[in-house]
This record gives structure tokens, C-alpha cells and sequence, in this order.
């Protein structure tokens, strides 16, 4: 049988999502979409849809509905996502999460959980390569030259939103942005809850066994 999985992976900032999706996406061959990286990547690019959603971005504001799902859409329709896909910060919204269940409903979605001491001490360490947006931490994932990508060679930054002064207001719009989209995949019996206390090496493992006891069960494995 062709194995297709489609996934959504829900956390708040800091939870160690990213990394997570890295491991799955290398290990399941299946790619990690971030509609946040989409996004920046076309305001960089100064694209016509960058120019749309910089507004947004800026403010720290959801971009429309109906951009985020045309934009996910066309994403999902390439070739790459034939055997299956990581969604990563979408669906945002409850109409989004509609919307995916119309077009492409998820499989499995993972549910990322850590203590807010454990979220502050990742988020104020991070270093993202303002390049190709590998994602580092200065403590526990530290590049091999400091400020510098092991695998482009750009520099290393923080996330603007990574600064301490605004963890604690975006740990709290997360709650309150994610917590009827949760329920909703959890009324679905979608949904899975992973603790993500520990470090990466630790956590990998456990989404690995996750999703592998998933497919198992549908015979995909
Ligand atoms: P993130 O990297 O996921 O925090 O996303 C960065 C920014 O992109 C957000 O603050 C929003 O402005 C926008 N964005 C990303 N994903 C979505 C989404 N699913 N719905 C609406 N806006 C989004």
C-alpha cells in the first residue's frame, strides 16, 4: 500500500515544533511546511504575496483566512506532498482547520506540551540562520562556529520575536489562539499529546514511535 501522511504539528513558540518536524520530515521523507516561513520568505522576496501579508507580519496580526488557505493549498498540491506532509502554524483559525478538513484533512495531529520555564529558557537562546532558517540553540544545539549555519555558512539571528520582552504575551495569544482548534482535533480523535519537557534527542524518538504506531495501525508500516 502507498504510505500518505498527513500531518499537523501544534505547539507554542519554543516547544522545540521545528526541530521535531526536521527529524520527521528527514525521517519519513515527507516535507515540513511552515506557512510562518512561507510568509517571510516571500516578504523577503518582495513578492506580490509578500507584499500582502508584510502588514500583517509586522503587526504580529493573522494574515486573512483566505490568503493563509490559497496559499497552503497551492502548497500542498505540488509534487513533494504526494506521499504526505508536516503542517506547521497552520491552521491558526478554526475556519482554517475547516478548510484543511475540506481539502487535504490531516491524519494524526501531535500536540506539543512544555512548562513555560522550559519554553522561556529555548526561545531567549534560539539563533536562526537568516539564510536558510535552520534553527539552532545557543545552550543545546549550539552551531559548530558561533553565529554561524553549519549548513549554509550565513549568519545566525534572533528572531525578532524570540526577544524575552514579548515571550510571555505570544505564550499567551498561542493559548488562546490554539485552544478551540486543539479541541476541535481532539473531538475528531486526531489528536495526540507529546511532552516536550526534555531535550530534542529525547523527544525525537517518542514523535518517531508516535507516528510508526500510527501507521501500524493502518497497515502502513
Ligand atoms: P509563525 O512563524 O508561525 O509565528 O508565523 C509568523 C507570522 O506569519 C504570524 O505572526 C502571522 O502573521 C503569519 N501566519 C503564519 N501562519 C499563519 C496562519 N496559519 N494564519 C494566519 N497568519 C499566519
Amino acid at each position: 500500500m502507498k504510505r500518505r501522511m498527513k500531518l499537523v504539528f501544534i505547539g507554542p513558540p519554543g516547544v522545540g515544533k521545528g526541530t521535531y518536524a526536521q527529524a520527521v520530515s528527514q525521517r519519513f521523507q515527507i516535507p515540513h511546511i511552515s506557512t510562518g516561513d512561507i510568509f517571510r520568505e516571500e516578504v523577503k522576496r518582495g513578492s506580490e504575496l509578500g507584499r500582502k501579508v508584510q502588514y500583517y507580519l509586522e503587526r504580529g496580526l493573522l494574515v486573512p483566512d483566505e490568503i493563509v488557505v490559497e496559499v497552503v493549498k497551492a502548497r500542498l498540491s505540488q509534487d513533494d506532498c504526494r506521499r504526505g506532509f508536516i503542517l506547521d502554524g497552520f491552521p491558526r483559525t478554526l475556519a482554517q482547520a475547516e478548510a484543511l478538513e475540506g481539502f487535504a484533512p490531516p491524519d494524526l495531529v501531535l500536540n506539543f506540551v512544555a512548562d513555560d520555564s522550559v519554553i522561556v529558557e529555548r526561545l531567549s537562546g534560539r539563533r536562526v540562520c537568516s539564510k536558510c532558517g535552520a534553527i539552532y540553540h545557543v545552550k543545546y544545539m549550539p552551531p559548530r562556529f558561533p553565529g554561524t549555519c553549519d549548513k549554509c555558512g550565513a549568519p545566525l539571528v534572533v528572531r525578532k520575536d524570540d526577544r524575552p520582552e514579548v515571550i510571555a504575551e505570544r505564550l499567551a495569544l498561542y493559548r488562546e489562539q490554539f485552544s478551540p482548534i486543539i479541541s476541535y482535533y481532539e473531538r475528531r480523535g486526531k489528536l495526540v499529546t507529546i511532552s516536550a519537557n526534555a531535550q530534542a534527542p529525547e523527544v525525537i524518538p517518542v514523535v518517531i514511535s508516535t507516528i510508526e504506531r500510527f501507521l501500524r495501525g493502518r497497515g502502513q508500516l
